[in-house]
Parts: C-alpha cells; sequence; structure tokens
C-alpha cells in the first residue's frame, strides 16, 4: 500500500529564510520530498527561472487560472497574485511524495480548511532588525519593495500561532536540523506508519 505524502506548509515574513530553508533540505533531490513550485504575477528577480523559482504569469493568464478553478489555494501578496496549482500537488501526494508549500498565510489558512491533515510551520527571524539585514543583504529587492516587506513583516507575523510548529532561524544549521527534525516526527505518527509499516503490522498481529 502507497502512503499518501504528507503536506508541509512553511510560511514565514519574507526575508526569514522559508527559501534558503527549502532548498537546503531539497539539495540533493531525495525522492520522497517536493516543493510546489507556485504561479505567480510578480517579476522574476535576477536569477529566478520560470518553471524552477515560479512559473511567472500575467494578471490574465492568472485570473484565467482562477476562473479554470486551476487553484488549490490563490491570494494576493504584497500586491501580486500568487497561487498553488491542484493537479500537480494531488498527483505528487498521490505517489506518497511529501509536499512542501511556500505559501503566505492567507494561502495557509485555506489549505487547513481544505486538508486539515496538513502541517504548518512558521518561521520567525531572531530579531526585526536581523530580518531587515537579511531583507537588504539578500539584494534582489529594491529599497521600495524592502520598506513595504518589513511593514508588512509585523502582521503576517501575527499569524504564528495558526500553525503547528514554529521554527526559530538564528542559526542556520539547528533550524535546519530542527526542520528536518518535523519532518521526521511527522512520518512516525500513528496515522502514517498505518500505512507505511503496514505489511509488518499485518503479520505482528496474525493469528
Ligand atoms: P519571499 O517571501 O522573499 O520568499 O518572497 P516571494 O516573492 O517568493 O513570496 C512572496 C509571498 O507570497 C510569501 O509570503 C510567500 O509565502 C507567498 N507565496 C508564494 N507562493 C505562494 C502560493 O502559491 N500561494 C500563496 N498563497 N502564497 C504564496
Ligand atoms: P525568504 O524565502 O523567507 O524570503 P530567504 O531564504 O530568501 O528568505 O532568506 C533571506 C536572506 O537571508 C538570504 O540572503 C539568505 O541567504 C539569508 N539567510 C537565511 N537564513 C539565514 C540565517 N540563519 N542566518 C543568516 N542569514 C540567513
Ligand atoms: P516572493 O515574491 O518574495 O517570492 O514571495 C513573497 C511571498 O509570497 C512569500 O511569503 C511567499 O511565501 C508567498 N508565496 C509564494 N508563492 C505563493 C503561493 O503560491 N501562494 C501563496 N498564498 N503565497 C505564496
Amino acid at each position: 500500500m502507497t502512503a499518501r505524502g504528507n503536506l508541509f506548509i512553511v510560511s514565514a515574513p519574507s526575508g526569514a529564510g522559508k527559501s534558503s530553508l527549502i532548498s537546503a533540505l531539497l539539495k540533493d533531490q531525495p525522492a520522497d520530498m517536493q516543493v510546489s513550485v507556485s504561479h505567480t504575477t510578480r517579476q522574476p528577480r535576477p536569477g529566478e527561472e520560470h518553471g524552477q523559482h515560479y512559473h511567472f504569469v500575467n494578471q490574465d493568464e492568472f485570473k484565467s487560472l482562477i476562473a479554470e478553478n486551476a487553484f488549490f489555494e490563490w491570494a494576493e501578496v504584497f500586491g501580486n497574485y500568487y497561487g498553488t496549482s491542484r493537479v500537480t500537488i494531488e498527483h505528487t501526494l498521490a505517489k506518497g511524495i511529501d509536499v512542501f508549500l511556500d505559501i503566505d498565510w492567507q494561502g495557509a489558512q485555506q489549505v487547513k480548511k481544505v486538508m486539515p491533515e496538513s502541517i504548518g510551520i512558521f518561521i520567525l527571524p531572531p530579531s526585526r532588525a536581523e530580518l531587515e539585514r537579511r531583507l537588504t543583504g539578500r539584494g534582489q529587492d529594491s529599497q521600495e519593495v524592502i520598506a513595504g516587506r518589513m511593514a508588512q513583516a509585523v502582521s503576517e507575523m501575527s499569524h504564528y500561532n495558526e500553525y503547528d510548529f514554529i521554527l526559530v532561524n538564528d542559526d542556520f544549521d539547528k533550524a535546519q536540523s530542527d526542520l528536518l527534525a518535523i519532518i521526521h516526527s511527522q512520518r512516525l505518527t500513528t496515522a502514517s506508519q498505518i500505512h507505511t509499516q503496514n505489511d509488518m503490522i499485518k503479520d505482528l498481529l496474525a493469528d
């Protein structure tokens, strides 16, 4: 019996380290984990590639996708639209692969509603000053965009208690091993093990 994959929702204020933590996790391309590539109407940053970081689309294309019910969830964030493809998520989970959604709190609420078994992880930076340093240090957004994202950070962070886990990204290596611990513990829950250890449990309990 193939177990259905776990759906992990990862949210954080911009600059807290979501993308870095998720790419570090998937660097060696583990067969049992994938990040969902969202659609967005924002402009690509230098080095971002269509289909790899995002599917970059214009407003009309995004609206057609909404009308076709193609999104599992979508939201407007910082004046742009972002959305998660329904078909891709369903296919990947059905193959028993864990999926990571790097989405904002509005999207997280929608996902939790339709899939309450999904696991929410909220990443916090160690301080506001460090968050601003990281946004500036990343060097990919204009001062105006950074100021806008800092202004949004507090309201985003106020949603921290809607998630199952809180991960503080201070020391990067520690945050990475904490993230792995969350994933492993999820795979060890009774609900997961019933599927993955099904044959062994049947043998153990046989008359
Ligand atoms: P970052 O926060 O610096 O990584 O900037 P991004 O432009 O990559 O993401 C902007 C915001 O959009 C973040 O809050 C993301 O979590 C959110 N986001 C990205 N993809 C999705 C998505 O598919 N759905 C939703 N609801 N939010 C998304
Ligand atoms: P997000 O995806 O949440 O917007 P990023 O992963 O792009 O955030 O990280 C923002 C910036 O902070 C990047 O330049 C990244 O290299 C840096 N960064 C991430 N985690 C840490 C950390 N623990 N310590 C110092 N810098 C970090
Ligand atoms: P950025 O523009 O910096 O790549 O992303 C900004 C924010 O949008 C991040 O907080 C990111 O998590 C969120 N985001 C990215 N993709 C999606 C998505 O598909 N859905 C939702 N709801 N948020 C997203």
